[in-house]
């Protein structure tokens, strides 16, 4: 990849690319529904009331409806059993008529967010976190991709961003962005063939590996942590996090500083986020072709 100092970053529009593939998947859930007589329906569990999730699920149905998507809640008290809550997703895995489970993150504390996830159909687990699917990615066989890396990589596969060769420096070690995104882009074929180096809290000199990076993938959960002395000029860098400052959401790199130096970059709001949607209505549509 070139490399040389930019004057400012052109933005990258995770919001425009999220709507264009809302589009393209509405135009094919009109025929599903034709050829199948059958509509994609997503089922979402929200426990509590968390206004964060509240917004993600709102905005998830939203979605469902520009993407002809039937979209279902079910909601439960912040203080449900595990017992109760694991009932509803077993309810949920049975019908052909619901196609993909999402259960909201983060659950409350007293139940066990890991017992949950294991409960939802591998065939239904649009959010990909269910340990087969998961195993399937690692191993290249993916049923389903999780959606925020998934997001990710069709943003930088539409953008004609080389991935084949580049360096990609992921900052953050989640099970749901971090771990899943530098596993995808490792792997061989198209979207993948990066070199991959994966960062977290106990990196030394974390500055001296992201400034390695021509691709920057962040997602930390700290407010514009990553500055421009920490981005290689001409680099491209996608900025996962949201955090709430001041009342404004801001991502986890100064966008401002690092837009200076960058090639291109994603911004908060309008970046990673809508992509991640648009992904899960992928997957849902992915689970309804797979069960007719
Ligand atoms: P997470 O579970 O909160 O984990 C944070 C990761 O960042 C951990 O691996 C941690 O390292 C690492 N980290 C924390 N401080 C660090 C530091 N100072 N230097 C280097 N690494 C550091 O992560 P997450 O769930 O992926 O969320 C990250 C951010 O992305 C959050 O702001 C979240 O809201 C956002 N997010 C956005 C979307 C979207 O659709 N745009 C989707 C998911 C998440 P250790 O492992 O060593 O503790």
């Amino acid at each position: 990849m070139q490399v040389g100092k930019t004057v400012s970053a052109r933005i990258l529009d995770g919001k425009a690319i999220a709507r264009q593939i809302e589009a393209e998947i509405a135009d094919q859930v009109v025929d599903f529904i034709q050829n199948n007589a059958l509509q994609p329906c997503l089922a979402a569990v929200l426990v509590g009331g968390d206004p964060a999730s509240e917004v993600y699920v709102r905005n998830k149905r939203k979605a469902c409806d520009r993407a002809n998507i039937e979209s279902q809640l079910h909601r439960l008290p912040a203080d449900v059993g595990e017992d109760d809550l694991l009932r509803v997703i077993a309810k949920l895995n049975k019908p052909d008529d619901v196609h993909g489970i999402l259960v909201q993150l983060p659950l409350p504390d007293h139940l066990d967010a890991s017992r949950i996830l294991q409960a939802v159909n591998p065939l239904k687990d649009v959010d990909a976190f269910h340990p087969e699917n998961v195993g399937r990615i690692v191993q290249g066989q993916p049923r389903f991709l999780p959606c925020t890396p998934h997001g990710i990589q069709q943003l930088l596969l539409r953008e004609n961003i080389p991935l084949a060769g580049s360096h990609v420096v992921v900052v953050g070690r989640s099970d749901i962005v971090g771990k899943p995104i530098a596993n995808m882009l490792m792997q061989r074929g198209r979207g993948g063939d990066a070199t991959v180096t994966v960062c977290h809290s106990r990196t030394a000199d974390l500055p001296a590996v992201t400034r390695l990076a021509d691709i920057l993938i962040v997602a930390i959960g700290r407010p514009r942590f990553v500055t421009a002395d920490m981005v290689k000029p001409g680099a491209i860098v996608i900025d996962v996090g949201i955090n709430r400052v001041d009342n404004r959401l801001v991502g986890d790199v100064d966008f401002d500083g690092v837009r200076e130096v960058a090639a291109a970059i994603t911004p908060v709001p309008g970046g990673v986020g809508p992509l991640t949607v648009a992904m899960l209505m992928h997957n849902t549509y992915q689970a309804a072709q797979k069960m007719v």
